[in-house]
């Protein structure tokens, strides 16, 4: 079947052909319909209606995404880790902006959607795009390539990835082509395999670092000179426990740091599917099981507490056994720490909330 499709072009003409017709006529499903479903799809009956619509833009998404899979090969968590890398980055100062309509939240800028020397840069026809060597396409199958449409934001995305080729380092490629940013190519690919390997959107749900005691005990240190951190100003929280109490994930993610570092001795680094990075400090040990590159789930143990770091490899014991804990979110070029004081605080409620919930059921059945 390969050999059939000698070059690109030959390739493209029959995804174009392909998409059009998986997406109009093969599944009877437009994706206009896609899109607009899930804001009329019932919401679950129990929970809070943040929550619900988070439900229903997940599963809004997922069949966008599945669309497009079909119609050109590329598995939908790639789409997915494209999407969210951009969402995560679109965070930053949205307040007062209009919210948008859309599902997804990949940006592509006008230069690059309608071809640098396009004398339009509002161009939506598929035809002086490609002659200008634009970026955009159409992939709803109307004739006009929208940057501000999903369909053809994600058609044109996949028209690009394609060629470099289907592999997973082929998508990198891709990736790195695109945004001529390590880091985000680095995100991207993480958040694939996140995504791969947990075969869902939600990645939601947290653990506090420590398990549940009354053997440990914290406060908010935020930007406090006295620290045991590694930053000159604090950017973490310390949490006091013995030495050998367990460290776990706070969150669903990817191990991207492992290994002594001057300050924070025997750290570990782990970066969930919001692009944040949560930092552990001064470990006694890891978990021997867990390597870089590795998926961790919250609760899991990673390491254990204690008094590793300001020396060379295995300095220990220079202050009292603690977990310095601190957050960084990804702004695409720079990381900024922030306190992780609140969230600590949430996780551990919400988790003697579910323990008490846990208990009060079982009670009840007995
Ligand atoms: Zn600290």
């Amino acid at each position: 079947m390969l050999a059939l499709f000698k070059n690109i072009k030959d390739r493209r003409t029959l995804l174009c052909l392909s998409a059009a017709a998986i997406l109009w006529g093969g599944l009877n499903l437009p994706v206009s319909a896609a899109v607009a479903r899930p804001t009329i799809q019932p919401v679950m009956s129990s929970g809070d209606p943040a929550s619900a619509s988070k439900e229903a833009q997940w599963s809004g998404r997922r069949q966008l995404y599945e669309q497009m899979s079909a119609a050109t090969g590329i598995p939908w968590f790639r789409f997915a880790a494209i999407d969210q890398y951009e969402r995560t980055l679109a965070k930053k100062g949205a307040s007062g902006q209009p919210v948008s309509t859309r599902l997804t939240a990949i940006k592509i800028p006008a230069p690059v959607w309608a071809g640098p020397l396009n004398p339009d840069q509002g161009d939506t026809s598929p035809n002086s795009i490609s002659f200008f060597d634009g970026f955009g396409s159409d992939g709803s199958g109307d004739g006009i390539a929208d940057p501000e449409n999903d369909a053809d934001v994600l058609y044109s995305m996949a028209r690009h990835l394609l060629k470099y080729g289907q592999s997973a380092s082929d998508f990198s490629i891709g990736v790195w082509e695109y945004y001529h940013n390590g880091r985000a190519s680095q995100r991207i690919t993480q958040f694939a395999k996140l995504y791969e390997h947990f075969g869902r959107l939600d990645l939601s749900g947290n653990a506090f670092p420590l398990p549940l005691s009354n053997l440990y005990s914290y406060r908010s240190t935020w930007g406090t000179g006295r620290s045991w951190g590694g930053a000159r100003i604090h950017e973490g929280t310390d949490l006091f426990a013995p030495q050998g109490v367990p460290v776990r994930s706070t969150c669903f993610g990817l191990v991207e740091t492992k290994g002594w570092n001057r300050y924070g001795g025997w750290r570990i680094g782990i970066r969930d599917i919001e692009n944040r990075y949560h930092y552990y400090a001064h470990l006694s040990g890891y978990n021997k099981t867990i390597s870089r590159g590795d998926i961790v789930t919250p609760g899991e143990i990673i390491g254990w507490v204690g008094s590793s770091g300001y020396g060379n490899p295995g300095t220990q014991g220079k202050f009292p056994p603690h977990l310095h804990f601190g957050i960084y979110r990804d702004r695409g070029i720079t990381e900024w720490a922030f306190d992780p004081f609140p969230l600590l605080k949430q996780w551990e409620n919400q988790e003697y909330r579910d323990l008490k919930n846990k208990r009060s059921k079982k009670s009840a059945v007995n």
